[in-house]
């Protein structure tokens, strides 16, 4: 059960999450009230600290700023898909129990035929004939339906595996960010969680690099959200572009920030690579009608950190943003080191 307060608690904090929604853009729909209340409730760690950091971006929350929220730390994966698959799964299964018991049910009446037909040879030759016609009959009965097994087993078969491959892209797509088609938040805890369970190699050391597109409020104030948009599918591009090591995973941490999760790597290696995103980001291009048919260009800042033992999840997060912090306040576009 997710939710455990009490009658009065949770009109206590009705009161409090209709009282914080007036203060947002946000529609005040049940998901928009979902991620107040599970954030006023301090029941939900991940999605506080998400939710915290957009305020701090952008003090009123938008409709898009909170269902991101709501996908990225309180949806279900996939709740819906999940249940169908499940009653497919379920339906496949009740076909080849009722076709074994049909099988089986024949092999019975078969075994009833046989029976007679041993005994009808003990008596009268000259009654043979209908007891070998039955059971040849029931031989031919029964080779249908243990076909009939066969076949519906093969296909079964054939429709678990669609549905563990179905199983399996929802469950990635669940960790997908659709605008930059690079891993969500979800999707980052998840990896940066895996990361941190498993220790580095020898002579290696895990890296996080946080990025951060420069300026970015002022893409959107000066060219509209939407090309704001483009350039962070273009960043998720660049992202998907980079030469990948092994286990490297590239998510959008929030908004115009992204990170990038390097197991078993060298901090020298990360930094290389931080620099090959930064230099390819430059790059980028993007189409603006009111640029006056020049491209827009934008440029990011990067902070590096290498896990230390004994360091958690938020610990190794928080070196890398104050790295990629001294890279903001030492003028932008650039690549600093915890
Ligand atoms: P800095 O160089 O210090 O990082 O400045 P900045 O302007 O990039 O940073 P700031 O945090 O002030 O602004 C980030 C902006 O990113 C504010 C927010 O509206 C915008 N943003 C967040 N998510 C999206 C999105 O999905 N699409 C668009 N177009 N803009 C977004
Ligand atoms: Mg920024
Ligand atoms: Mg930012």
């Amino acid at each position: 059960m997710r939710y455990l307060e009490t009658k009065e608690e949770t009109v206590a904090l009705l009161k409090l999450v209709v009282a914080a929604m007036g203060q947002h853009d946000a529609a005040l729909n049940p998901l928009s009230f979902a991620v107040f209340y599970e954030h006023l409730a301090r029941i939900n760690r991940r999605l506080s600290q998400a939710f915290d950091a957009a305020m701090r971006d952008t003090p009123r929350l938008s409709d898009a700023m909170v269902q991101r929220l709501y996908s990225d730390f309180v949806a279900d994966v996939g709740v819906n898909e999940a249940q169908r698959i499940q009653a497919d799964m379920q339906r496949v299964m009740t076909d080849i129990v009722q076709s074994a018991q049909r099988t089986g049910a024949q092999a019975g009446v078969f075994g009833e035929q046989l029976a007679d037909l041993s005994g009808a040879l003990d008596g009268d030759a000259t009654q043979l004939a209908p007891h070998l016609d039955a059971a040849r009959e029931g031989t031919q009965t029964l080779r249908r339906s243990v076909q009939d097994l066969q076949d519906r087993v093969a296909t079964s078969q054939r429709e678990i595996e669609t549905l563990r491959a179905d199983l399996l892209r929802t469950r990635e797509e669940s960790m997908l960010d659709p605008l930059t088609r690079v891993l969500n938040r979800r999707g980052f805890d998840h990896q940066l969680d895996a990361m941190l369970a498993e220790a580095p190699a020898k002579g290696a050391t895990h890296c996080l690099i946080m990025l951060d597109i420069d300026h970015f409020k002022r893409v959107n104030d000066t060219h509209g959200h939407p090309v704001g948009d483009k350039v962070l599918q273009g960043l998720g591009a660049v992202l998907r572009s980079v030469p990948a090591e092994p286990g490297m995973a590239c998510a959008r941490y929030g908004g115009e920030e992204f990170a990038v999760l390097l197991p078993s790597t060298t901090l020298n290696r990360a930094v290389q690579l931080a620099e090959t995103i930064r230099t390819r980001t430059h790059g980028l291009r993007v189409r603006s009608r009111t640029a006056q048919g020049s491209d827009l260009t934008v440029t990011l800042s990067a902070g590096v950190a290498a896990w230390h033992p004994g360091e958690d999840a938020d610990e190794l997060i928080a070196c890398a943003d104050a790295a990629l912090y001294r890279s903001k306040s030492s003028g932008r576009d650039r690549v600093m080191v915890a």
